[in-house]
């Protein structure tokens, strides 16, 4: 029987049921070839689009059924249990399955082939050596490139030349002469060559670290699903609680993912992992080409490396079957995607491991609130504490220096007395520094004397800063415009600077310090490839005493060298107009103050502010979380924010300021008849008003914003005005999305 087929294909059609799925007949020369899990090319109205094969049948659904054009991969792009992730990422993000779906294959989606290498090798006997070598010392390039080619096997003709300082033509000459022979084979684009697996000496645990490790191998012998929460301070050796955790998890035949934030995806990070599990780890993240990308995401997909060490997107890599997700740093924002689906990979990751039945393990010194309060009795996650750095190390001295006292007595520079003293005596005795602060640039404000005017970017409204090379930048979407001598606005002729930034920063220490060598990490600084490892290794190899930077410099490094951290202005994150403000300044004092005393010196802290009654900061300096959780915790529960709601943002963006914010308020008067609708005055619902970045990249934002306890209703509110509106927004050149559990508000 040859019966004709039929496909369910997935498109994405703005303004449809955002999981709808259309049929199409296969036709009779791709039966055999088109199957679940390709991408076909289909015909859509007047269009040509592309969708997903997420099903085949025999009977037809619908009267008039159009034909599939062609398949666009050769083989399959997803498996079922992919596709399910993808329906839960759009059913609990409210986005398109199409969305969805391609985050989840997305390195599937740029694929590349390898292109062949042609490499280069000695194909003389060495025997005959020494007479070749003495034909030709009359032709001493030929020679060069000879020497060259027998001590560095492998190089492409490229290569060969510029390292034996000859032409081409000399290269080509010794391959014509066969002398050289040329061979083609595909490289494997390994991103970490220089790593491999070393017979390292194992490390006993410490008494808290093995009943840590004890606990969660439990778990993962029984097979089930659990969830810990590990909160261990800073230096207490999370770290190597992970590697053997995997390994117990290895033992049983599963896989294991471990994600970290992108800036604590060091080298070192890595070298930890390739160390202990080698060629079995496959690493994920953002500065890998797609081609190194796509290879290590295969080897994921087809077993041969059970071990995944990657960032945010890790979390949807095609491990089989995960029976062990850890997130370190867990409390880091860079866990939320910001664009669809915008979700967040802790709520990714506890999806997985549910339904896996797998072991999730989230770990910090500073938990986010959200999962602490899980971890409280009674709650749905374990809580395992750590107290103690390894080997007895003391928590660092932390001292607050009110800035408000420095000026009055007479010092109004950026750096107190104090500091500047401590740093002179690290250099004295040899050790080494941190300095951190939350901006890059010279001068963070640019403001004209005379009228007021403050610069900023024309397209964001976002203050221009002030850098070394004479310009202004905006630092969201990276506009440049030389720095004016005279007012745009008034004409007046005194434009001043204020504000510091790390350039600044950097500067003003080597005045004030003679001979101190300082380095500096910030996005400006490591903008090249592996420019991140460089300066990392410079520091941590001595060739610096201080280490400037933004809070890449906060989080994950382990540097023994360091005795001093100094923060320059620990206010700077606690008066954004945003809840969780008062959270992230005490996660990253908190962080920041971790980076020293990991050596055999103790260490010490120095936080300079304006503020230093706040309760973040009092914490923070006392390295005591469970004073900063409850006076926090209280302030949530009154005010009814997350943990005790959940919260959905609605944004409306386009480029003509007043059309966005009527759509909005159009949208608002919706959202009211649904929470009327859902009987729901549990329900709470403000806005529009403009989002926080209310113009950003030319376009103008307007938001609104619900939370309730409820979560159940206000997710009923969603879905249908979801359905009402198809996702999309009222109005040509206006953009909406919805974001769930939104992190910057
Ligand atoms: P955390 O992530 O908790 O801040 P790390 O995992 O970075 O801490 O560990 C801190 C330091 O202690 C690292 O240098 C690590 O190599 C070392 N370390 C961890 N466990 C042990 C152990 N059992 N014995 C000796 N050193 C250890
Ligand atoms: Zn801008």
């Amino acid at each position: 029987m040859n019966n004709q087929l039929y496909a369910d294909i997935l498109v994405e059609v703005p303004g449809m049921q955002p999981d709808r799925t259309y049929q199409y007949k296969v036709p009779r020369n791709l039966v055999g070839s088109v199957q679940f899990g390709n991408r076909v090319k289909v015909p859509f109205g007047k269009q040509k689009v592309t969708g997903f094969v997420v099903g085949l049948s025999e009977e037809k659904a619908v009267e008039k059924v159009k034909e599939i054009i062609n398949l666009v991969d050769n083989g399959r792009l997803f498996r079922e249990d992919q596709l399910e992730l993808a329906k839960w990422l759009a059913g609990y993000y409210f986005c398109s399955t199409v969305k969805a779906l391609q985050a989840v294959i997305a390195p599937a989606l740029k694929k590349t082939t390898p292109r062949p290498v042609a490499r280069l090798y000695s194909v003389v006997e060495p025997a005959q050596l020494p007479e070749l070598r003495r034909q030709m010392t009359r032709s001493p390039k030929r020679l060069a490139a000879l020497e060259t080619a027998l001590q560095h096997p492998g190089l492409n003709k490229r290569e060969l030349a510029s390292m034996a300082g000859v032409s081409l033509f000399v290269v080509n000459q010794l391959c014509a002469g066969g002398i050289l022979k040329v061979e083609t084979n595909l490289p494997v684009r390994d991103p970490y060559p220089q790593y491999r697996l070393t017979e390292q000496a194992q490390v006993s645990l410490t008494g808290e670290q093995s009943r840590a490790v004890q606990d969660v191998a439990d778990a993962i012998r029984k097979g089930r699903h659990r969830a810990f929460m590990l909160h261990g301070v800073t230096g207490s050796g999370k770290t190597e609680v992970y590697l053997h955790c995997i390994e117990q998890v290895l033992g049983t035949g599963r896989q294991a993912i471990t994600l970290v934030p992108e800036i604590s995806l060091t080298p070192q990070m890595v070298r930890l992992y390739k160390a202990r599990f080698g060629q079995h780890v496959a690493v994920l993240h953002s500065r890998m080409s797609d081609g190194e990308r796509y290879d290590e995401w295969t080897r994921i997909e087809n077993g041969s490396a059970p071990v995944v060490l990657g960032v945010r997107s890790a979390i949807l890599a095609p491990v089989p079957d995960p029976g062990l997700i850890i997130i370190d740093e867990e409390h880091e924002p860079s866990y939320k995607q910001e664009e669809a689906p915008r979700y967040h990979a802790r709520a990714v990751a506890l999806y997985r491991a549910r339904k896996s039945r797998g072991v999730l393990v989230l770990g910090s010194a500073t938990p986010s609130l959200e999962s602490y309060c899980r971890a409280l009795p009674g709650g749905e996650y374990k809580l395992i504490n750590m107290r103690h750095r390894i080997n007895g190390k003391s928590m660092p001295n932390v001292q607050l220096v009110d800035m408000r006292r420095e000026v009055q007595s007479g010092n109004s520079a950026i750096f107190s007395l104090v500091l500047l003293q401590k740093l002179r005596e690290k250099l004295h005795n040899k050790e080494q520094a941190i300095i951190f602060l939350n901006r890059r640039g010279f001068k963070t404000l640019v403001v004209c004397r005379e009228c007021g005017l403050v610069l900023k970017c024309p397209r964001c409204e976002i203050s221009l800063t002030y850098h070394t090379d004479g310009r202004l930048r905006c630092h969201y979407c990276n506009y440049r415009v030389q720095a004016p001598k005279i007012c745009p606005d008034c004409g007046g002729g005194q434009v001043g600077y204020f504000g510091t930034g790390t350039q600044r920063v950097e500067m003003e220490l080597s005045a004030a310090l003679p001979g101190g060598r300082i380095l500096r990490m910030d996005a400006d600084t490591t903008i090249r490839k592996g420019s991140h490892e460089q300066i990392l290794s410079a520091f941590s190899n001595g060739e610096a005493d201080i280490l400037v930077g933004t809070q890449m410099v906060a989080k994950g490094l382990d540097l023994p060298g360091v005795t001093l951290v100094g923060v320059i202005n620990a206010d700077s994150s606690l008066h954004m107009p945003d809840f969780r403000a008062g959270e992230r300044t005490f996660q990253l004092l908190a962080q920041v103050a971790g980076r020293t005393g990991r050596g055999d010196k103790p260490g010490e802290v120095l936080i300079q502010t304006h503020t230093p009654e706040h309760y973040a900061v009092q914490a923070a300096s006392r390295h005591n979380y469970s004073a900063f959780f409850q006076s926090e915790i209280a302030v949530r529960k009154e005010m009814g924010y997350p943990p005790f709601a959940k919260m959905v943002r609605v944004l409306l963006s386009g480029k003509d300021d007043a059309a966005v914010q009527q759509a909005a308020e159009k949208i608002r008067t919706q959202l009211d008849g649904f929470v009327e609708g859902a009987n729901g005055g549990k329900i709470m619902i403000v806005g529009p008003a403009p989002a926080p970045l209310p113009r950003l990249k030319e376009d103008y934002r307007w938001h609104i914003i619900l939370w309730s306890a409820d979560y159940r209703r206000l997710r009923l509110v969603m879905e249908r005005f979801q359905r009402a509106t198809g996702g999309a927004a009222p109005g040509k050149e206006l953009r909406m999305s919805i974001d769930v559990d939104p992190m910057y508000i």
